[in-house]
């Protein structure tokens, strides 16, 4: 399998499973309660709640789920609108403690899954750099959330969604194995790869036509393995951003205009006409 196992780190691997300790399970119906909806509004349930503090306690989780066939349902920081995150039994793993930043660079910075967003978007602007993706519950939602939704917002006309700002991932795969991916790791060779064609309407989450390892794991919601770490890439802090609001006299001419300044913002990013 490509991509390299982590353990010099103190993470674990497979074979390192049994020396860790899987972290409480909660039972506790009024502790459990806050964890069984999202933004849907949909209530599941759940038979443990369990909130790991390291990848290798998401690893020892993963692999007993794996062993015993737990049900196991992902959740991080619920504003989910589709009840990605809603468990129905099984166990709950709640990635709310993996929120350690790491790093902040020039070009690229590292943190767990579970900080959340806005906060590591404060810290990397006050260091004067950027890392655009600005879904609305950015403030309210998690970076691993971000990037297993692959969520875009406002600024996506510009940025574009989460994807192309994801450098680096930590993911446990299903058996429990850690894998480092990078941009260049390829997928293996005796792995299916979804093949589907994206349709013309908007689309982020979901399986990406992907013929990058790193591609299969973001917009995946969850369902291909669990991300517990992320470097993603920075660009420079905008200095000075306009708003205009502009009257236009049809919806034929709003949609040309729109037409014409996301060509021009694709083209040539730095150009005098550069709409975000
Ligand atoms: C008010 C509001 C505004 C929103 N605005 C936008 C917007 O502008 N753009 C947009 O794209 N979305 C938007 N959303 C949807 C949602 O906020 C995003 O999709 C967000 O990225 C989800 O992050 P989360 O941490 O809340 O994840 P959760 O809701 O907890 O989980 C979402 C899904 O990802 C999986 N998941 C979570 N963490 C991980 C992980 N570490 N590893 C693997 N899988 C994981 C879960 O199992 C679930 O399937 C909005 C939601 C709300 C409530």
């Amino acid at each position: 399998m490509t991509g390299a196992r982590s353990s010099s780190d103190g993470q674990h691997g497979s074979d390192e499973l049994d020396d860790v300790m899987l972290p409480e399970r909660i039972h506790d119906a009024s502790i459990l309660a806050g964890y069984l909806t999202d933004a849907s509004n949909q209530t599941g349930y759940a038979d443990a709640l369990l909130r790991p503090k390291n990848t290798g306690e998401v690893s020892a989780i993963v692999a007993h789920c794996q062993a015993n066939g737990i049900p196991l349902t992902i959740t991080s920081a619920r504003t989910s609108t589709t009840g990605g995150p809603v468990p129905y039994g099984g166990w709950l793993m709640s990635m709310e403690h993996l929120n350690q930043i790491e790093h902040i660079g020039e070009d690229t910075a590292t943190a767990g899954a579970g900080v959340f967003l806005g906060d590591f978007q404060n810290e990397i602007e006050a260091k004067g750099r950027f890392f655009p993706p600005d879904p609305t519950s950015r403030f309210e939602c998690s970076l691993g959330g971000a990037i297993a939704c692959n969520a875009s917002g406002a600024r996506s006309f510009r940025y574009g969604p989460s994807r192309p700002w994801i450098e680096a991932l930590e993911v446990v795969l299903p058996s429990g194995e850690v894998l480092r991916i990078d941009s260049d790791t390829p997928i293996p060779a005796d792995w299916p790869v979804p093949k589907w064609t994206e349709p013309t309407v908007k689309t982020a989450a979901g399986y990406a036509p992907a013929n990058r390892l790193i591609d299969l794991f973001i917009g995946q919601e969850g369902t291909l393995g669990v991300l517990t770490k992320a470097t993603v890439r920075l660009t420079a802090l905008p200095t000075e951003v306009m708003g205009i609001l502009a009257f236009f006299p049809s919806r034929a001419s709003a949609v040309a205009f729109v037409e014409r300044a996301r060509t021009a913002a694709r083209n040539d990013r730095n150009g005098a006409l550069s709409p975000r």
